[in-house]
């Protein structure tokens, strides 16, 4: 068993870097230095253009790649396969993902192909001795749990990167980088993805600002309204799920523990109750405004500004007042 931390991070984000590497750096530099164990950077596929410069700032000892050709779509059947087969060889004291939807399927599964142990929702690690201590968030973020991971093999964990803020260290090391062999000869893909969704421009996860509407617009029509208020605020229109189960919306517009998760600088909840599992998708705004007209809703908890009363009477106030 190496001691090794290792960080593998999926995705790409407009900075160069996969999503939320700098955040699943921070907490797994941090493990890495209470242990004194060296902390690894695993990619698969092409490496994003960020990637030296980041690992350099958060102290990186190594930058591992896994660049093998039938990775180049990574898909979760080969990735779990290749970081398998890394694992058996690297022996690592634990992997460390960015949660997003390609890493929940993965990383329970390579848990299971490894024998150990996975956490999900990861929002802090403390090592005592040989067990690490990993605290989670649990029940759509309402609650958190300390699992105690003790004994031999790597634990993998997907580290849930909004309740992290990033720090650039600066460590100023200078990574040894090395390619890594696996054999995915044998290994074949048993999902085929016939078609994928695309969503066009630009992405709610980025956005400054966002405005959301939830089951209190009452109708589908009443939806304009959010849109119409997101765009004279120069921000992006979300919603709550029941707004895409009841196909007012798509998918792509979901704030939540099942749908995006934002961090916009502000998010304005319109008939938004304040679910937890909402909450799980725009708690790390830097201030939440809110909408509802009953002065007891959950989202007042977690409001910096509040306004009790009817939004279809207040909203088209405020769609002319920012037009203004
Ligand atoms: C496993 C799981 C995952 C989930 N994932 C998500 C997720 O990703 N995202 C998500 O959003 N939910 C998710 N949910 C659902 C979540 O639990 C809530 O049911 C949902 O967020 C409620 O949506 P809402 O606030 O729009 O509706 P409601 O809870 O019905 O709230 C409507 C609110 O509007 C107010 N209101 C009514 N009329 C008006 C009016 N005219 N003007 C102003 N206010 C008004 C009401 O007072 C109320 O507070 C998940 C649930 C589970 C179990």
């Amino acid at each position: 068993m190496s001691n090794a931390i290792v960080v593998c991070t999926w995705g790409e984000d407009k900075d160069g870097l996969p999503a939320s590497a700098e955040e699943v750096l921070t907490l797994a530099g941090g493990l890495a230095k209470n242990t004194g164990s060296d902390l690894v950077w695993l990619t698969l596929g092409a490496q994003a253009s960020g990637v030296a410069d980041a690992a350099s700032r958060h102290g990186v000892a190594a930058l591992h790649q896994i660049d093998d050709a039938k990775l180049a779509d990574v898909s979760a059947d080969l990735a779990v396969e290749a970081l398998a087969q890394y694992c058996a060889a690297q022996s690592p004291r634990i992997v460390l993902f960015n949660q997003m939807a390609e890493t929940r399927t993965i990383a329970p599964r390579l848990a299971a192909r490894l024998d150990s142990a996975v956490v999900m929702g990861v929002t802090g690690i403390a090592a005592d001795g040989d067990a690490l201590d990993i605290t989670a968030s649990a029940y759509g973020g309402d609650t958190r749990v300390v699992y105690r991971v003790a004994g031999a093999g790597t634990a993998v964990a997907a580290v849930w990167s909004t309740a992290i803020t990033a720090e650039s260290p600066d460590a100023g090391s200078s990574p040894a980088s090395e390619t890594i062999a696996v054999d995915l000869g044998s290994a074949s893909e048993r999902i085929k993805i016939v078609e994928a969704a695309k969503a066009e421009g630009p992405k709610l996860e980025d956005a400054e600002i966002i405005v959301s509407g939830g089951r209190g617009l009452g109708a589908p029509e009443n939806y304009k309204l959010i849109r119409d208020l997101a765009e004279a605020l120069g921000g992006m229109a979300g919603a709550s799920r029941p707004l895409v189960d009841e196909g007012w919306v798509d998918s792509n517009h979901q704030v939540g523990l099942t749908g995006k998760i934002t961090k916009p600088n502000l998010y304005v909840a319109v008939g938004i109750s304040g679910a937890s599992q909402h909450m799980a998708g725009c708690g790390a705004a830097n201030a939440i405004a809110a909408i509802n007209k009953d002065s007891e809703a959950a989202i007042f908890q977690h409001a910096r500004f509040g306004v009790v009363g009817d939004a279809l009477e207040l909203l088209p106030e405020l769609i002319r007042a920012a037009k203004s």
